[in-house]
């Protein structure tokens, strides 16, 4: 089942002197429950990618969908509403709101999602049960993360987007963040697409789509983890 299907989409950004081509000409499909990273140098366009899969912004050529909706032509709403009923995002920063508890910051989201978790069931997934009544400058950068996981994930999304989660983290912190998205995957199905550079992606992947100069150059299917179980 495609959740995500791309076909030539292009990205060019005019900054008046030089048109960067972000993208040039990305075909791609993406299957429910998969867990995909996309791996390549900076600047070859996985942000880029991410942001258009996740409404953030707008493709300038090609054609994307989400499942059987075209979304190539969407309007600013229409990718509010998508983003809202769909998609969970983390990023590098975890933007936190500093004078409430990870409890209320998950809080904030299922006080408005249709159908939430409940904030303690979101943070025990990311094994934070112990830390719901910390403030988020009493806890460490990875568990700050993992807040940030529980509140994208609290919505129930179809799909989380994470774009350099490890980032601000030492590689042993970003490899726990990574298996707490792992874990939700697993349990969830939850569709997810991963921008890191921490090696341990690689195991935890069913796809490793490898990028350079805006283009998909290879992607490598992880036999073990494809198989049914
Ligand atoms: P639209 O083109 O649909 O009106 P925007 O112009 O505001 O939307 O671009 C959407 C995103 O792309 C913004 O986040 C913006 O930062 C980025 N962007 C696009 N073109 C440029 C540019 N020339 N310089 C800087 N940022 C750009
Ligand atoms: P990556 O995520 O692989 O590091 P990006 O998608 O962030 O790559 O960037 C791809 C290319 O697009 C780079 O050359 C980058 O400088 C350029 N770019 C990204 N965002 C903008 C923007 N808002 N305005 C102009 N150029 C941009």
């Amino acid at each position: 089942e495609v959740v995500f299907r791309a076909e030539g989409l292009t990205k060019i950004y005019d900054t008046g002197e030089v048109q960067v081509h972000a993208l040039a000409g990305v075909d791609l499909a993406l299957y429910a429950s998969e867990l995909s990273v996309l791996l390549g140098p900076s600047g070859s366009g996985k942000s880029t990618l991410l942001n258009i899969l996740g409404g953030l912004d707008h493709p300038t050529g090609g054609r994307f969908w989400f499942r059987d909706r075209d979304m190539t032509g969407a309007g600013d709403r229409a990718l509010t509403r998508y983003r809202r009923d769909h998609v969970g995002f983390v990023f590098q920063f975890y933007n936190l709101v500093p004078s409430l508890t990870a409890r209320e910051n998950v809080q904030l989201v299922t006080d408005v999602a249709r159908d939430p978790m409940r904030p303690a069931e979101a943070l025990e997934l990311v094994g934070l049960g112990h830390r719901m009544d910390h403030f988020p400058a009493q806890m460490s950068g990875g568990e700050q993360q993992r807040v940030a996981i529980a509140r994208a994930i609290a919505k129930r999304p179809e799909v989380l987007l994470c774009d350099e989660p490890t980032g601000a983290l030492d590689s042993r912190t970003g490899t726990q963040v990574l298996e707490t998205l792992r874990r939700v995957n697993e349990e969830f199905g939850t569709t997810t697409v991963v921008i890191t550079h921490n090696a341990a992606i690689r195991q935890m992947a069913h796809r490793v789509i490898r990028f350079a100069d805006g283009r998909i150059e290879r992607i490598e299917v992880n036999d073990h983890r494809l198989a049914p179980s």
